[in-house]
């Protein structure tokens, strides 16, 4: 039967595959595909599995002390069964045989499968066996984790396998993913996700849009109502997924993917084509990126610089091994080099909230000892308190812009106290590669405005920095007090709010008289029902999106600035600021 589930389109276009379920709890299993001729060996290192904990049960079994209560045997008795069931170990090999899924993955699908059977039970007694399938399974996998050498990949191991990818297209669907785990995806096989939870513009949104790849999240019960390899359409542009959709509904979205790849295609003619409004003004595209990798991406799109490089990334997925200053400079290089002249504007860390370390030992960060992660130690907060890091990577960033143009970027500025040791950091970092001979070049130095409390004190702060770069994401959470993350209060997060978009006005327009850079990057910029009115503001750079620069520049290409800053006043005035922008400018007031 097909079913709709509602969410949140965060990522535009439509992707068709089947789902692959990943349950946060088996986050950790391995997830890559095997080749043809590994399937029989998989199924070996399965069969393995199950022998090696049905000896371990039996033995346990067998050693059980004479007074044990009878219940406890029983209980083996029930486990060992479950081991040797069909259901689980032929339909297992199902999942390798013709999926090319590897044990891990395998073992898990099928228990997504068995685990909603036993949910929809009536009888509760059997219902409850599920914990016992959970136990079994568990064990299995503990063993082929060791088996594997490694204690699990997890998402972030999820379907890596660029030469062999089996022959439907996947996507998957999973209660919540990890900003650090989408990263990951950027390598997988996966054509678009669907999360049960998660806000517009939480990281994981973000970095979703940055693989231009359709994603819907907070759909709620996603992950409960779709099922192991169900066919699913993911409509990013409505915010849709339609579960099992029938011929008729599947032929009128394989219509809509081929007019957005033709849309693409046609976008990306204008790749070259230098950004001037109609009046004249040249207006600056650069790209947001999370690893050095992406450069090239940016390059493809046509930016003309790195507006943001979101350096935290570098942080995710390292646990204990964070990467020190070489390592951070040879990112940085590698990011100047791909830009091959144009500017490179580094953000330092900007860890916390929705991007925790992982370090163990930094427990504060870990979400769930944080009273209130997106208001507590994040960006330059965490920074300032970790003052050997924070020159560490302002000597990597300082070295790498030896190689070309580099910016420093101070996230998440509020105090002008931070200003100062913000500062200070630099010029001892400075001292440090001048006393160790080391080369470092000229950069130039900005804020991010994303609290409301800097946007309130723009003169201010522009008197200490070169540039300013306004992060809309966090204005918005912060100005409206709602979690970016939070897919219950999603809904009240608007970027047309009039407080929200005065607050940005307010920066553009002291920045451009007191003769600073000023530019936005957060979402608002590649959004293409803001590009009218950010123009109208006086804004002529923009940070985005890679994939968002040609539909941003198309837009720019038909506007004219002064007939926008004219009608400013009225849009500003407006209670619905969004309805007012749609009758000025003639845009749709979303998109
Ligand atoms: C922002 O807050 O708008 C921004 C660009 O930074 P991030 O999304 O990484 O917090
Ligand atoms: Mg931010």
């Amino acid at each position: 039967m097909s079913i709709q589930v509602f969410g949140m389109a965060v990522s535009r276009g439509v992707a068709i595959g089947r789902a692959v379920l990943v349950a946060s709890s088996r986050i950790d299993v391995a997830h890559y595909f095997v080749g043809p001729d590994q399937v029989a060996a998989e199924i070996e290192r399965l069969r393995m599995a199950r022998n090696v904990v049905a000896a371990e049960l039996s033995s346990l079994q067998a050693d059980m002390p004479a007074d044990a209560p009878a219940e406890l045997s029983a209980l083996l008795d029930v486990h060992l069964m479950l081991l040797h069931d069909d259901t689980l170990s032929s339909a297992t090999k199902h999942w390798i045989v013709e999926r090319h899924y590897n044990a891990e993955w395998a073992l898990s699908a099928q228990l997504e499968v068995l685990a909603r059977q036993f949910d929809e039970m009536e009888d509760e007694y059997l219902r409850e066996r599920k914990a016992d399938v959970e136990q079994v399974v568990e064990r299995m996998l503990q063993f082929l984790a060791r088996d594997a050498g490694r204690a699990g990949g997890g998402i972030a191991q999820a379907a890596l396998a660029p030469d062999f990818g089996g022959e439907e297209p996947l996507v998957l669907v999973a209660n919540d993913v990890a900003p650090a785990d989408m990263l990951q995806f950027k390598r997988s096989v996966f054509t678009g996700f669907v999360t049960d939870v998660g806000g517009q513009n939480s990281h994981t949104a973000i970095v979703a849009r940055s693989m231009d790849i359709p994603a819907v999240v907070g759909a709620r019960e996603a992950s409960r109502l779709i099922r192991q390899d169900d066919w699913i359409v993911i409509d990013g542009d409505a915010g849709v997924v339609v579960v099992n959709p029938s011929q008729i509904v599947l032929e009128e979205y394989r219509f809509r993917q081929r007019q957005s790849e033709l849309e693409r295609a046609r976008l990306h003619r204008l790749r070259n084509t230098p950004a001037v409004t109609l009046d004249g003004q040249a207006i600056e595209l650069l790209a947001n990126i999370e690893m050095p990798g992406d450069a090239a991406a940016a390059v493809e799109s046509g930016a003309v610089g790195v507006g943001l490089f979101r350096s935290e990334f570098l942080f995710m997925n390292r646990a204990d091994d964070l990467p020190g200053e070489d390592e951070q400079f040879e990112a940085y290089r590698e990011a100047v080099l791909a830009m091959n002249g144009l500017p490179v504007t580094v953000r330092t860390v900007d860890i916390g909230a929705d991007k925790p370390l992982e370090r163990l030992s930094s427990a504060e960060l870990r979400h769930e000892h944080v009273l209130n992660p997106a208001l507590g130690l994040r960006a330059i907060r965490w920074s300032l308190s970790e003052p050997g890091m924070f020159r560490q990577q302002l000597r990597a960033i300082l070295r790498a812009s030896a190689f070309g143009k580099v910016r420093i970027l101070i996230p998440m500025i509020a105090h002008l106290s931070e200003v100062r040791l913000t500062f200070e950091a630099l010029a001892r970092a400075r001292q440090q590669l001048d006393d160790a001979g080391r080369a470092h070049g000229r950069v130039e130095i900005g804020a991010m405005i994303e609290v409301p409390a800097a946007a309130l004190q723009i003169e201010a702060f522009l008197r200490h920095f070169d540039f300013v770069s306004i992060g809309t994401n966090d204005l918005i959470q912060y100005a409206l007090a709602i979690d970016r993350a939070d897919e219950a209060v999603a809904h009240l997060y608007d970027p047309w709010h009039p407080a929200v978009l005065h607050l940005v006005a307010m920066t553009i327009e002291a920045a451009n008289r007191l003769g600073r850079g000023v530019s936005v990057c957060g979402e608002m910029a590649g959004d293409p029902a803001f590009t009218d009115l950010l123009l109208a503001m006086g804004l002529r750079s923009f940070s985005m999106h890679p994939s968002r620069i040609a539909l941003i520049k198309q837009r720019i290409l038909r506007a004219d600035t002064r007939r926008l800053a004219s009608a400013l006043p009225a849009v500003l005035s407006a209670d619905d600021c969004s309805a007012a922008s749609a009758r000025h400018f003639g845009l749709p007031s979303s998109v």
